[in-house]
């Protein structure tokens, strides 16, 4: 099996918490319960340009989110392997 068919190691990437400011949004009436203020804005994460303030690290290389047991529903619905995933990877050039 090529390595492209493999699932990808999310500790290695990060891609998708570094695509868009947009992205890690709050949904329905959920205010970021247990996140730092500092880390949260405007119904979402907080974001360095298009990188998440709570993803610490190295882009692609080794990575971790710093409010995990708290993190966005939209963080813990996105999967490892999916479209979506291999699209962000390959926006970052971690995937052909
Ligand atoms: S882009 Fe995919 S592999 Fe990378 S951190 Fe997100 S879910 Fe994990
Ligand atoms: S809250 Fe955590 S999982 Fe969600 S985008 Fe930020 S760093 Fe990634």
């Amino acid at each position: 099996m090529a390595m492209v068919d493999s699932i990808p190691d999310c500790e290695s990437c990060g891609a998708c918490c570094a695509y868009s400011w947009e992205w890690p949004a709050f949904i329905g009436d959920w205010d970021g319960d247990g996140i730092m203020e500092h880390l949260k804005e405007d119904g979402r994460m907080r974001c360095n340009g298009n990188r998440c303030a709570a993803l610490m690290g190295t882009l692609g290389d080794s990575v971790f989110c710093s409010v995990y047991e708290h993190r966005p529903l939209v963080c813990r619905e996105f999967t490892a392997g999916s479209d979506a995933c291999r699209t962000v990877r390959a926006h970052l050039g971690l995937e052909d």
